[in-house]
């Protein structure tokens, strides 16, 4: 079975030519938004009126009336029908980790027995899913079922071209019917409004005219490729997206000729076609290249607003896995796929930019510029020394789990990486500004004009969980399957927090006569001094900074069952309510989800360890053990003697023996019941998972002795060198 697969993979890999691409032609900068009803879109269709109140809407966040949304809803659908469209669908990212969508028609039947194509306002602002198949953690009690999905005006609307046809989609918000969120947009954008009030009032006290700041992000996405035969031939990939069992291969990643490397042909191709299937979506994807560990590849778009960069990134993952089939491809976009390699990640790279075209993580060019940058960087430190469980939360997954503290990964310790140049100067800070308070202003010595920094390559400290990357800092922790909604939002209230702190003693200061500048001069040497703990520019794989992170107080959250709870915690509930971003309902509802969806990974992965391991892996074994047992017979029966075979004999029949044992435990430890969802988890993490990672060592040691043939599984030196 194993050969066969790999036979029709080799066949398919030979017939493969470049000339079967099938990206569109057409030059990037003409086709791109092709399929977005964007700015260009609406000015050319909308009656100046409407579109001038719609634009309001977008940037200031103003309400939109009725006749308005009538009037877009009436642009929109023309649009769309002009480009085949036939039906539309509000797009959600409900609680689960994926987007949802259900597709309307526009046609509405006359009295005369013809139709018309028809989209009002209302449809367009407000639809009512059947939603009560989504999770709600207890939101939304099963009699009140309803959910409503909100038109967000911030992210335009989109053509899906899928199966041959064409829907309008609509990106929405997800809202019970006593106004809770029931997704991840809403507390987004209600992160993104408390950032911006917080912000403003630090820009005013600096002489800025902005009104508004929005934060940006820019999520490099990092994704496995493999042979589909190969795919399709391992349950466990088409059902956990990962490798339950397989033996690490004879060259793995040693040779680090990977990254960076020569993109086969194959794969360029295809990563051609998603991005310009990209590009007509307008999603601005700007980078691809190999990544460190065989058959890993990355893509990077150009940054935007959090909340559009977030619909995209679901675009850009929903993407990756919907083309790769038209070039015999599979795309995995799982934390860890194989064992013994490196995962995979996504590094959400995060600034705030003003209304006036500023990066507020920009080091500027003269002192007063200065001065605004390290208040803003020094509330970025202070959110996150603050806030490291709740970002810790944000990124925990069952996933995820087996990347990080693996010693290719950052750590489960969430520190700073700020380079040696910021961090020299946020060290003379806090000494000149210690001084200043005496003598005055000897922070201008240290941080008059600041140098340009240097733009971080990106890899100079891989080991950071959170590194300053010349203008932005760099979430280096965010795993590579997970909506990167959480992690910025989370990000967005904790750094709220300490601009409202900042903003508050600055304006006081002012207020008694300061100029912003000493009022800075004299708060951020304190900010410093209590946040410093959290930056770190060593070695974060390292044991010694285990120990010393330890001795900072640090958190070191190892796994999801301990980190999770931090999403929940006192702090965390208090600053998302205070903020308005979630309230306490809606936190303990998202967290119990979080809980439930590490148990129900986890049980589907051990039940299909079970099940490959009864149905796959020990007849192979059982097969094999009964092949060398005839072999060492035979030569008895002619009088030989058969040492070495029958060690062999030994040897299979013994790992056959505990592989059966070790299935049998692992099956037994998934009947069980715990009071609490908690207490369940805690089970699988100590009791389950430990058993399929040791059921899963017997079956690699058998993986070594068992003839090709007999093999049952795609191996890791096939599935991942053979493309
Ligand atoms: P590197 O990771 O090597 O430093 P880049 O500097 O090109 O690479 O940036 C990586 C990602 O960071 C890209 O997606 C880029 O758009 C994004 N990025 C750059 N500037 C910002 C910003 N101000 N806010 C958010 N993301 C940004
Ligand atoms: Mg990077």
């Amino acid at each position: 079975m194993g050969s066969a697969v790999l036979g029709e993979a080799i066949s398919a890999i030979r017939d493969w030519s470049v000339s079967k691409t099938t990206a569109p032609a057409g030059r990037a900068n003409e086709t791109f938004g092709s399929l977005v009803f964007n700015d260009a879109e609406q000015q050319k269709r909308l009656p100046k009126s409407v579109y001038t109140a719609l634009r309001r809407t977008i940037v200031n966040s103003e309400p939109l009336d009725a006749s308005v949304a009538d009037a877009v809803a009436k642009a929109a659908k023309e649009w769309a029908v002009e480009h085949g469209a036939t039906h539309y669908t509000h797009w959600f990212q409900p609680l689960t980790g994926i987007t949802a969508e259900k597709h309307d028609s526009f046609l509405n039947p006359t009295s005369d027995g013809k139709a018309v194509l028809e989209f009002s306002g209302k449809e367009l602002i407000k639809g009512e899913p059947d939603a009560s198949s989504f999770p709600s953690g207890g939101l939304r009690s099963t009699f009140e079922a309803r959910g409503y999905t909100a038109w967000d005006p911030t992210s335009p609307m989109w053509l899906l071209k899928s199966g041959g046809s064409v829907t309008l989609v609509i990106p929405t918000a997800f809202v019970s019917w006593t106004g809770e969120a029931l997704d991840k947009k809403t507390p987004l954008l209600r992160s993104m409004d408390a950032l911006s009030k917080q912000a403003v009032r630090i820009l005013k006290l600096f002489g800025s005219k902005a009104s508004r700041v929005t934060t940006t992000c820019g999520p490099e996405q990092e994704y496995f490729l493999i042979d589909r035969y190969f795919y399709l031939s391992r349950p466990d990939l088409i059902n956990a997206g990962r490798t339950l069992f397989g033996a690490a291969p004879p060259k793995g990643q040693e040779l680090e000729d990977q990254y960076f490397g020569a993109i086969p042909d194959r794969v360029l191709a295809y990563m051609a076609d998603c991005e310009a299937e990209l590009y007509a979506l307008g999603v601005p994807v700007k980078t691809r290249h190999n990544e460190v560990a065989p058959s890993q590849y990355e893509i990077a778009p150009v940054f935007e607003t959090s909340n559009v960069a977030t619909d995209h990134q679901m675009m850009v993952m929903e993407t990756l896995k919907r083309i790769a089939p038209k070039y015999g491809l599979a795309c995995l976009l799982h934390e860890k796929p194989f064992a013994g390699v490196n995962g995979s990640g996504k590094h959400l790279n995060w600034s705030m930019g003003d209304d006036q075209g500023n990066n507020l993580l920009s080091p500027g060019k003269d002192t007063h510029d200065n001065i605004q940058f390290l208040v803003f960087c020094s509330a970025v430190i202070r959110a996150v020394n603050k806030y490291q469980g709740l970002l810790r939360a944000t990124i925990a997954s069952a996933g995820n789990d087996h990347r990080l503290g693996a010693n290719e990964a950052p750590p489960a310790i969430i520190s700073i990486f700020l380079g040696d140049m910021l961090t020299d100067i946020f060290e003379q800070v806090e000494k000149g500004g210690a001084k200043s308070t005496k003598s005055g202003g000897s922070l201008d010595t240290g941080v008059g004009v600041l140098p340009k920094l240097p733009r971080d390559a990106g890899d100079r400290n891989r080991t950071s969980p959170f590194a300053f990357t010349g203008n932005k800092f760099e979430f280096r922790a965010v795993s590579s399957n997970q909506s990167i909604a959480y992690p910025n939002i989370a990000l967005n209230v904790a750094v709220t927090e300490s601009l409202d702190y900042i903003a508050g003693e600055l304006e006081k200061a002012v207020g008694a006569g300061k100029s912003v500048e000493d009022a800075a001069r004299e708060l951020l040497p304190k900010v410093i001094k209590e946040n410093k703990r959290i930056i770190f520019n060593g070695n974060g794989y390292s044991k010694e900074w285990e120990k010393e992170a330890g001795k900072r107080g640090l958190l070191n959250l190892k796994n999801t069952v301990d980190a999770l709870p931090q999403f929940a915690s006192k702090e965390a509930v208090a600053l998302f309510d205070k903020y308005k971003v979630l309230n306490e309902r809606e936190v303990h509802s998202r967290y119990e989800i979080m809980v439930e969806t590490y148990n129900k990974v986890v049980n589907v992965e051990a039940q299909l360890t079970v099940l490959m391991a009864n149905r796959y892996v020990l007849p192979a074994a059982l097969e094999y053990a009964k092949q060398v047992g005839q072999s060492v017979a035979a030569v008895k029966a002619g009088g030989g003697k058969s040492v070495e075979g029958k060690k062999l004999l030994d040897k299979v029949v013994k790992l056959t023996d505990e592989f059966k044992k070790r299935t049998d435990k692992l099956e037994a430890s998934l009947d069980h019941s715990a009071p609490s969802a908690e207490k369940h988890a805690k089970h699988f993490r100590d009791v389950v998972i430990p058993g399929m990672v040791a059921l899963r060592a017997t079956s690699d040691a058998l993986e070594a002795v068992i003839p090709h043939e007999l093999w049952p599984l795609a191996t890791y030196r096939e599935m991942l060198f053979i493309k």
